[in-house]
């Protein structure tokens, strides 16, 4: 099954008038005059990339800090494609901080180019994630293909089977807590019993 953003966004007239009257160079991109234009992108994007960060796959939050409007081609370098739909996906903040301003088109355009070839990284709008990357138990990113291969490192991907490290480590941590509330509540006292069925009883729910 494709993964690719099978359209992009389309302003309307009344949102391309906002960005006309308020937009004069990428720095005026966080102006709150955006933030509901912006709010629709992110309701449309998330329907089309199935609620995933389009470099690491992994789901994305719902609160304002767990997902950002990615700009694939970075806005203060290019600052033409700030508002262009064919730019924008949504990703984890994670994978933008790591992306960051590093360049990804090989030949500069005026147009925004839709020549899959023309991106250094997997572009969300023109390439199937799975032909470039592959991702093992979750948390292990191998490459298929050049590009996969300049998205892991652009994205630092490798950075998360660290972070799927820790989660394993905490639910470790949860089920030692278990285990010694079990020990205790064999070795209690008939008064401590009522106690530790209650800690366990939290601690199961
Ligand atoms: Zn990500």
């Amino acid at each position: 099954m494709s993964d690719i953003i099978s359209k992009p966004y389309v302003w309307t007239i009344a949102e391309k008038q906002v960005i006309k009257d308020n937009f004069g160079n990428h720095n005026d991109w966080p102006k709150g005059i955006f933030n509901n234009l912006k709010e629709k992108l992110i309701d449309y994007l998330r329907i089309q990339q199935k609620n995933k960060c389009c470099y690491c796959k992994y789901d994305l939050g719902f609160d304002i800090k767990q997902v950002d409007i990615e700009h694939i081609v970075p806005k203060s370098r290019h600052e033409r494609f700030t508002f262009e739909p064919l730019n924008l996906a949504l990703s984890c903040p994670g994978c933008n901080t790591k992306k960051s301003v590093k360049p990804v088109l090989n030949t500069i355009t005026v147009k925004y180019s839709k020549n899959s070839n023309n991106y250094k990284i997997v572009h969300a709008h023109f390439d199937n994630y799975s032909d470039h990357i592959n991702i093992v138990n979750g948390c292990v990113f191998t490459a298929n293909s050049a590009k996969g291969s300049e998205t892991i490192t652009y994205c630092e991907l490798f950075r998360l089977s660290t972070v799927e490290e820790k989660i394993k480590a905490t639910k470790g941590l949860e089920t030692s807590t278990l285990e010694s509330l079990v020990i205790d509540l064999k070795n209690a006292s008939n008064e401590k019993k009522e106690e530790l069925v209650k800690l366990l009883t939290n601690a199961i729910r």
